[in-house]
């Protein structure tokens, strides 16, 4: 009843081969997240063909980049402002050795996490409720990370104070973009700087078989964080820095 066909080839464009457990899980999360979405605001993509694109095929797309990096054993991944669980759900459900947060600061994107995470029997996952800015300060979060990703939830310079504090010494932030952020990414480089972050690269590129534009740019941690980042909940967005 669902047709994969183009969902397998975009994969296989990414050197993606989905085992047939793998297929139903991401059927399966596609189920809960329609339903779900009737009695809560999740995603304003519901038709089927559209969220494989634009959610699990989006998601997957750092593979293009972090392919070898995402096979490591043992590998923990941070997802900040996961919402309905992008980038972080999928990623998780391909490579399910990796150890993954997802964060956000909505109670009811959490409820909805815990249900995917129970009926896709996802295991080593953490599902947190807080603010970046908060949760940054926890030791057990803190620097704790081999990867962060997050998808649509700042501009760059914010978000470099919500993420960077999360990494490890050696580790990489991705910020997934669909635009071209030249400005944007020159307005952030003193906060990349300041936070011990770096630089490192970005893809540009299209969705396979899609006009959609998308754009991974990448940082990574060269140094420590100081202690007084990031600030308060709320001023990252409001004074940038
Ligand atoms: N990443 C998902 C995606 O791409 O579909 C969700 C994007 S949604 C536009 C932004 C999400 O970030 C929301 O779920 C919101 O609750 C969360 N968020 C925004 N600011 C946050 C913060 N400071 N700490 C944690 N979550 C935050």
């Amino acid at each position: 009843m669902y047709d994969l066909d183009g969902f397998r080839e975009d994969l296989r464009n990414f050197g993606i081969e989905l085992t047939r457990q793998q297929e139903e899980k991401f059927i399966r999360y596609y189920e809960i997240l329609s339903e779900w979405n009737g009695f809560m605001n999740l995603t304003a993509i519901t038709e089927f063909q559209d969220v494989l694109k634009k959610h699990f095929v989006d998601s997957l797309s750092i593979v293009t980049v972090y392919g070898e990096l995402l096979k490591r054993n043992p590998f923990s991944v941070i997802d900040i402002g996961t919402g309905a669980g992008f980038p972080g759900v999928p990623i998780k459900i391909v490579f399910p050795h990796i150890r993954i947060t997802l964060l956000d600061s909505l109670q009811k994107r959490i409820r909805f996490l815990e249900e995917v995470v129970k009926e896709l029997d996802l295991q080593e996952v953490q599902l947190v409720h807080g603010r970046a800015e908060d949760v940054a300060r926890e030791e057990n979060h803190r620097e704790k990370y081999d990867l962060c990703v997050s998808r649509a939830v700042a501009e760059l310079s914010v978000l470099s104070e919500l993420c960077l504090p999360f990494v490890k010494e050696g580790g990489f932030f991705v910020s997934y973009k669909s635009e071209k952020i030249t400005e944007e990414a020159g307005r952030a480089q003193h906060a990349i700087e300041l936070l011990g972050g770096k630089f490192y690269g970005q893809k540009e590129f299209y969705l396979p078989r899609s006009d959609i534009f998308r754009n991974l740019f990448q940082i990574r941690k060269t140094g420590k964080t100081p202690k007084r980042y990031p600030r308060k909940a709320g001023v990252p967005s409001k004074q940038p820095l």
